[in-house]
């Protein structure tokens, strides 16, 4: 580069974007980093894992030695179906939560979040619909919209998402001509609302949409992170493998840094998913998936990933008792049994206007309900993370939130 050299004009190509870029939404979380990131500010904002209970020095000897004995090997151009052991150690995963599946039905991704592409690509034509949860996951929305699809929402209470309600909705949908390609739950510990599906309910979903062939996508990122490992529900794959495609992901226990998630599907299904996921990535990074294939099989994990469940379980009863403490009346949340977040509900009359606004002028950086559904309607509603904040900082930043709201 020059110093002095003249700056040529640069024409402005917008004008030619894709329509369906349209339809893009930023990440409301990665949207506050910068304001998160300002001193004083206190996050609820971002649903991070927790990284400082992990044995580092264990991880780097692990990726030393993988690079030191193989590294002609994992630098090298891999495998689309995920380097060879991942897949037997996804089977193994999954039978921790309670589901018996085979290595031929697991796809390896970069994340659960090229899982939920790689199956709105596979699945849905522009037009299409697919039957989501109200509230649901901000990333998903960003997927679905994407690709033209368009998002039905179905309201969740306490115990998840209504299966008849479901079927209402896809039946009216078909009435109306339109196509329901599949229904998009994250049964456990939701993102956003930190709410579980009850088993009554998984049973009868799966049964609704088996019975009007329409597949499910269950995105289970949260399984292993219940603050009771006693009680588990058994996920929907396992009720019906042949109407559910499950989204797995080491992000949250492990890395997401890494970028290694899967996806368990019907073998049929699966190898179309891999020839879409060539068309991307070609296939996620060989040493992630060495160095995650490494640790979560290794007498390592376990303690480490029961210590971040600890910690989590711990900062979402600090965030519950300063709930309590703080809320004025009027408002109303939930109460998870695992997973990093909490969903309020808000009498209008508190939870008007721009609600991040309202939250930075007090110190506190939050995701507004309105960005988990699909319209970004004003809804009078917050998801607070308790995952990555200390206990203290919850406490006080819970306490801005109150004050925000009494103002
Ligand atoms: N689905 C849900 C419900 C999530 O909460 C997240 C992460 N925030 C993802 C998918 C994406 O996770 P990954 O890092 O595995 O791509």
């Amino acid at each position: 580069m020059t110093g002095g050299a003249a700056v040529t004009p640069r024409p402005d190509h917008t004008a030619l974007f894709a329509h369906r870029s349209e339809e893009f939404r930023p990440s409301p979380v990665r949207a506050v980093f910068e304001i998160a990131m300002r001193p004083g500010i206190i996050s609820l904002a971002g649903g991070n894992p927790d990284m400082s209970v992990l044995p580092h020095d264990v991880v780097a000897a692990m990726a030393a030695r993988i690079l030191a004995e193989r590294g002609t090997e994992v630098l090298q151009y891999g495998s689309g179906a995920g380097v060879e052991r991942l897949p037997g150690l996804v089977v193994e995963l999954m039978r921790l939560q309670g589901t018996e599946t085979a290595p031929d039905t697991i796809q390896i991704t970069a994340g659960s979040q090229a899982g939920l592409d790689l199956v709105t690509k596979l699945f849905c034509d522009p037009g299409d619909v697919v039957v989501a949860e109200g509230p649901t996951y901000v990333g998903a929305l960003s997927v679905f919209g994407s690709y033209e699809v368009e998002i039905a929402h179905v309201d969740v209470d306490e115990d998840g998402l209504d299966p008849e309600a479901v079927a209402e909705r896809i039946d009216g949908l078909r009435a109306a001509g339109r196509r329901v390609k599949f229904v998009y739950t994250v049964p456990n510990f939701s993102n956003p609302t930190g709410v579980t599906t009850t088993e009554e309910r998984r049973r009868r979903l799966v049964e609704v949409c088996a019975e009007r062939g329409v597949l499910i996508l269950e995105d289970d990122p949260y399984a292993l992170l219940g603050f009771d490992r006693a009680h588990r529900l058994p996920s929907l794959y396992s009720l019906d493998p042949g109407t559910v495609i499950h989204l797995g992901s080491f992000s949250k226990i492990f890395s997401p840094g890494l970028r290694v998630g899967w996806i368990a599907a019907a073998p049929a299904v699966r190898a179309r998913l891999q020839i879409a996921a060539e068309a991307v990535t070609i296939h996620p990074s060989v040493l992630g998936q060495e160095l995650a294939a490494e640790y979560v099989g290794s007498e390592h994990w376990r303690p480490a990933l029961d210590r971040a469940v600890e910690r989590y379980r711990s900062r979402c009863a600090a965030m519950m008792a300063a709930l309590e403490q703080e809320m004025p009346e009027g408002v109303r949340w939930t109460r998870p049994a695992g997973g990093f977040f909490t969903w309020l509900d808000l009498d209008p009359a508190l939870g008007h206007g721009d609600l991040l606004g309202r939250a930075v002028e007090h110190g506190v950086v939050l995701v507004p309900g309105g960005a988990c559904y699909a319209d970004g309607r004003a809804s009078a509603s917050l998801r607070l993370a308790y995952s990555a904040t200390s206990e203290e900082d919850i406490t006080e930043g819970v306490r801005r939130v109150g004050e925000m709201l009494r103002r």
